[in-house]
């Protein structure tokens, strides 16, 4: 029977999974990808602008020429190929000397997050992170049974200081926290990058500390203004667990991503995904070595960095000319999201409906958070809507917020 919300299997269920509750957003978001709603909620690419006929030959190729192999299981590391160019494509980014030995490739950067803890997170374990940080992040480590303990970022990202803080409170608790759990450059959701200097000082405090790092870095690659600054493991080696995806720079619907890992656990990082996916896509593979050994993969960054920096402008100057007084918001120099805080008195969640309604979406600040809090925050997606969409969104969403003010 379809329609029903009868479950007979609460009793029965795992502990790990008695948290989960489906979220009232997810509904507001089909109704989001409804054509007429300009949605400034997702986080994808833009995917149009790929060569789409040469990547469709490519795949051609990749099973007319190389079936036998692309269309077989493979071993749970992942190819070599892809792992010698997955260390030219960190050397780009200034990670040189990684070996292709202590690269995991997994199915998108979110299994290589859910990898690493269920490497090293037991139930009740304590999780630094930003706060707000990565959704799908955030529900890996409570499927972990793990406690995430924010940390506040400013315009320079994650305060060194709070983060001091923070592991000094989570020792007085009697507890000890496992990992820093960051995304230093063009962060999700905050749009704000780690300065060169901050990244020394929490390394050191990382290191002081104890504390291992798990660097997150999708959108390193889609810089709009110069070079980002150079990752955290490109500074240090030990102890710095460096994940990444080819989701931003090539195409999400492949699920392909990976982790560079100290070499000591490597090895557990490849059984534990094997007890997971067996091994990741073949074909997926196949394709982005493909794609990264015989197309001009860095020209078409470019071409991604020239239009989310159009897009970019088009938000930043649409908030500046319609937000209401009060309103203030982030200056991403790169990646697909702005952040922005609503006026004293205005709920970015109770508002989402009305949002809607007015045919514009984006997501409530409360999912960026594990505690709860961010509901005078939204997330501004900027990637995937053309310039005039932009602008017509922003300006549907300040009529929504000034007719709130007013009530
Ligand atoms: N980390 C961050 C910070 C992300 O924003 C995303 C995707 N939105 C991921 C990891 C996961 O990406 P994927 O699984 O598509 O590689």
């Amino acid at each position: 029977m379809t329609g029903t919300t009868q479950d007979d299997y609460t009793d029965r269920y795992a502990r790990r999974v008695r948290g989960m509750t489906t979220s009232e957003i997810r509904a507001l978001f089909a109704v989001a990808s409804r054509p007429e709603v300009v949605s400034l909620a997702g986080g994808s690419p833009y995917i149009a602008a790929l060569p789409l006929d040469a990547v469709g030959e490519m795949l051609n190729q990749l099973a007319a020429e190389q079936g036998a192999s692309s269309l077989q299981y493979g071993i749970g590391q992942g190819t070599v190929d892809l792992r010698e160019r997955i260390c030219e494509v960190m050397a780009l980014s200034g990670i040189s000397g990684a070996s292709p030995d202590d690269v995991v490739v997994t199915v998108g950067g979110q299994q290589a997050l859910d990898l690493l803890a269920r490497l090293f997170l037991d139930p009740g374990d304590v999780v630094l992170a930003e706060g707000p940080s990565y959704v799908g992040a955030l529900g890996v480590f409570q499927a972990a049974q793990a406690q995430v303990t924010h940390v506040p970022m400013d315009d320079e990202g994650l305060i060194p200081a709070a983060l001091e803080e923070a592991i000094a409170a989570t020792e007085r608790s009697g507890k000890k926290a496992k990992f820093l759990y960051t995304i230093p450059t063009f962060q999700n959701p905050a749009g704000v990058t780690l300065t060169d200097e901050r990244r020394e000082q929490v390394l050191d405090i990382c290191e002081r500390a104890g504390l291992l790092v798990v660097e997150d870095d999708p959108y390193g690659m889609l810089s709009f203004e110069g070079e980002a600054p150079r990752p955290l493991r490109a500074r240090r080696r030990e102890g710095v667990f460096y994940v990444s995806t080819f989701s931003k720079t090539f195409a999400p619907g492949l699920r392909v991503g990976w982790i560079l890992a100290p070499h000591a656990v490597r090895e557990k990082l490849v059984m534990m995904s094997e007890a997971n996916v067996l091994c990741p896509s073949a074909f997926a593979q196949g394709a982005v070595t493909q794609y990264l050994s015989t197309m001009p993969w860095q020209e078409q960054i470019k071409v991604y960095r020239e239009i989310y920096r159009e897009r970019r402008d088009a938000m930043l100057t649409s908030l500046r000319d319609l937000m209401p007084p009060g309103t203030s918001w982030t200056h991403p120099t790169g990646g697909l999201f702005v952040w922005a805080t609503l006026p004293e008195g205005l709920d970015s969640k109770a508002m989402m409906p009305r949002a809607i309604a007015a045919r514009v979406a984006y997501v409530p600040g409360t999912g960026f958070y594990a505690d709860g809090t961010g509901r005078s925050n939204m997330r501004l997606n900027f990637s995937f809507s053309s310039p005039e969409r932009i602008r017509e969104g922003i300006r549907r969403l300040s009529g929504v917020m000034e007719q709130e003010l007013a009530m």
